[in-house]
């Protein structure tokens, strides 16, 4: 007689990937963006019907996917010079990652 269960079940939380760094986080730790009619744009709700893509509320991963297109691919298609002016806007209020040891990298001295 197997009793199984210790009683606590574990919560599932959703698990996103986030398109620029490929990195899982639950899926409330992500920002959804959704392929509209008008364009790609950010989904506060997490609702919006669409294709959807994540990532994190982060300068660096919003940076990374724009210049790479890697949000662009991710949609399966292509970012808009109007939403990408959203986007980067976007990107620019949300908190960069505090580096305090950020090292310069000192290139082409000339
Ligand atoms: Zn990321």
């Amino acid at each position: 007689m197997a009793r199984k269960g210790a009683g606590a079940r574990p919560r599932r939380v959703p698990q996103r990937i986030c398109v620029a760094c490929r990195k899982t986080a639950g899926k409330r730790e992500l920002i959804r963006l959704v392929r509209t009619s008008e364009g790609v744009k950010v989904d506060p709700t997490g609702k919006a019907p669409g294709r959807g893509a994540y990532l994190h509320p982060d300068r660096r991963c919003w940076a990374r996917a724009l210049e790479r297109n890697m949000l662009a691919r991710a949609l399966r298609t292509q970012i808009r010079p109007e939403n990408l002016a959203e986007l980067q806007a976007y990107a620019a209020s949300l908190p960069e990652e505090s580096r305090p040891e950020d090292e310069p990298q000192g290139q082409g001295a000339g």
